[in-house]
Formats: C-alpha cells, structure tokens, sequence
C-alpha cells in the first residue's frame, strides 16, 4: 500500500504515467485508448484502461475517472491508490469481482484543466439519443450572455445582473438552468453535444469489450465540485430506475453513513440531470443488472466552482487573452476540482475505498436490499 499523497499527481501527463506504472506493476492487462489530440505539455493523450482479474468474470466493478477532465485529479489518485492496495485487490479477487479501472474517460480535458472535452461538451449530458429533439433549456438561454460577458473579469453590472435572476427565480432553479445540461449554445456552459464525442463513442467501445460477459456490474464514477470539501457524496448513478435505487442503497449504506442520494428525488445536491454516461450500460450490456454510484466530493463553494467554469469557457471564446489571465484562469479551474492538501487527499481515499469495499461486497450478493 501507498500513501494517498503518493496516489495523486499535479498534472495529467504524471497522473497517467502513474496509473499505467501501478497497473502494470499489479499484472493487470491494460489498453490505451489514443485521443486524436496532444495534451498541454505536447503529450499523449488517451483513456487507458486496466482490468484487474479474469476477462470472463460474472461480476465486474467499473471505476472510472475524468469523465468532467479537471476532476481527474481526484479519481486518478483513487485509482492509483487502490492499484497498490492489496488488500482491497485481494478482496476483489476473492469474490470472484474483476475491476476495470477507466483512467481519464476525457483525457483532454485532464489535460487542458477543463472540464468538458475537446468538443466543449459535458460529457455526462452528451449520451443523448440525437436523432430525437433534444431537451430545452429556456432559463439558460435567458442567462447564456450574463454567464459569459464579453470581457472577463466581469464587472459588476454583471454580478449585479445575475443576483437579480436569482432573487427572481431562487438558487435552485439558478443551479438547475446553469448546470442541467443545454443543446442550443455549443460555446456555452454544460453544453451536452450534438452528436456523440470522442469519449462517448470511445467509452462504448470499452463497454461492449470488456461487459458483455458479467451478469452483474456496479459502477463507481469519481467526480469532484460539488457539496462540502472533503465530503464524497455517494450519487445513485443510473436512469430513473426505483429498484436500482433501493439496491445501490443497500450496497453502499452502511451504519453511520449518508444514504446514497438520487437527483430523481431531490435527495442530491446534482441537479436533475439527462443524456447521463452510465445509461450506456443498458444499451451496450444489456445482460447485465446494472448498479452504480457517482462519487461527488466537495471542493470549494458552488459559486467559486462556477467562476471558475465562466472564466474557462469565456478563455475557450478569447484565444487572444494575455498570458498572466489564461494562466490565472487555468489555476482557478484547478484549484475548482482538486484540493492540493493531504488533509483532504485522506479524506477522499477512506470514503472511496469504503464504497469498492461495498461494491464487491454487493456485487456478489452479500448484501441483500432491505
Ligand atoms: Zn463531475
């Protein structure tokens, strides 16, 4: 075993050569996904993938990072630590579980210190069917111009603007227009796509390798930005699917523990979302009884997190920014989704290896759903 302050990395270029060194040295079988693009210090960009345990096996544990980039900081760090931590492979292998790990689903964002892909889109609102009509998203639309002013920093006419449609309309319906997802302004924030991106199509790939055998898979997805620092809220990861629910509450509440919380009703601090990543299991496993979580620790304020996604979309907008701005925005987005403290670095490893220790523990039917 590591310590945790040994598991994470400060950039995605290190990040990955750790994971790929931890997996390697754990005899697992890893593939290289490669992106069409170079990362920001010329490197390679990819989602790599190890499996820890046999190809065949009827139960298989996902644990993924970087579906939102500058989240990987976070999940690759778990990921690396639990590739050394025999104890918790041991516990995996004697189950019978085998563990994918799915390092860095949008490498390009890990890379960049953005949030969304290459593409400008969120990820996880990008696994819509697009030859329906997509949703609409009325209130963002009447807030697109606000959140990305023409010059940055904003002034505070801006601020002012802002706090007036909040007074109107409330904190929650602020949160849900921001971050629910919107299709109608590719340069905007949670922009969900207009067709499949690269990590969309390249993760269904995986999907389709290496879980059309399991009859049961859990999924674990690591993500960081919202709620208390430190806190890992465990997020019901699927479609709106109420025995999935009880079973993921089963898995993963233990005594002394938060219930895990679902934005399907308002338990969540996550917004009612749609065209959600983990749904591509039910189209590309379908054999499988799906269970899954979202991790979401905390980082800093929500309206620090979204400063920080204004000023890196307004970047993306303004390639001709002044060093010192684009470097500036780049360490605000940073420091958004990755406390640099070993005080929280523990804090993230004991929740995330409680729950792979409960995913495995449901996975092969030790816990029953009450
Ligand atoms: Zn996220």
């Amino acid at each position: 075993m590591i310590k945790p302050s040994e598991a994470f990395a400060g950039s995605y270029a290190r990040a990955r050569v750790c994971f790929l060194e931890g997996a390697a040295v754990a005899g697992m079988a890893i593939r290289s996904h490669n992106h069409p693009l170079p990362g920001r210090e010329g490197e390679t960009l990819a989602m790599d993938v190890a499996l820890d345990g046999s190809p065949d096996a009827e139960r298989l544990l996902i644990v993924s990072s970087a579906c939102h980039g500058a989240e990987g900081f976070c999940g690759s760090g778990v990921q690396v630590f639990a590739a050394h931590d025999a104890e918790w492979r041991e516990h995996a292998r004697a189950a019978g579980v085998a563990v994918l790990y799915i390092h860095a689903l949008n490498p390009y964002g890990f890379s960049w210190l953005r949030r969304v892909t290459n593409e400008n889109v969120d990820l996880n609102r990008n696994f819509q069917d697009f030859s329906q009509a997509l949703p609409v998203n009325a209130d963002y639309a009447e807030l697109h111009d606000l959140l990305l002013p023409a010059e940055w920093p904003p002034g505070p006419d801006n601020a002012a603007a802002i706090e007036v449609w909040i007074a109107q309309h409330g904190q929650a319906r602020f949160q849900t227009a921001v971050s629910g997802g919107q299709y109608a302004f590719s340069d905007g924030l949670f922009f969900g796509g207009t067709a499949p991106s690269w990590s969309n199509t390249t993760l269904r790939q995986v999907l389709r390798t290496h879980g059309q055998r399991a009859h049961r898979i859990g999924w674990i997805d690591l993500h960081t930005g919202l709620g208390p620092s430190g806190l890992g809220e465990r997020i019901f990861a699927s479609r709106n699917d109420p025995a999935a629910l009880d079973r993921s509450r089963a898995w993963w509440g233990g005594a002394g523990q938060t219930p895990v919380t679902s934005i399907y009703d308002g338990s969540s601090s996550s917004a009612l979302l749609t065209g959600l990543m983990w749904c591509s299991v039910f189209d590309e496993c379908r054999q499988a009884e799906y269970t899954g979580i979202a991790m979401e620790y905390g980082t800093l304020p929500f309206h620090d997190v979204l400063q920080a996604l204004r000023a890196d979309h307004w970047l993306n907008g303004h390639r001709e920014a002044p060093d010192a701005l684009r470097d500036a925005i780049r360490q605000q987005m940073k420091d958004a989704f990755y406390v640099d403290t070993d005080e929280w670095r523990v804090q993230v490893v004991a929740q995330a290896r409680q729950s792979l220790f409960q995913a495995v523990d449901g996975l092969s039917g030790r816990v029953s759903p009450g």
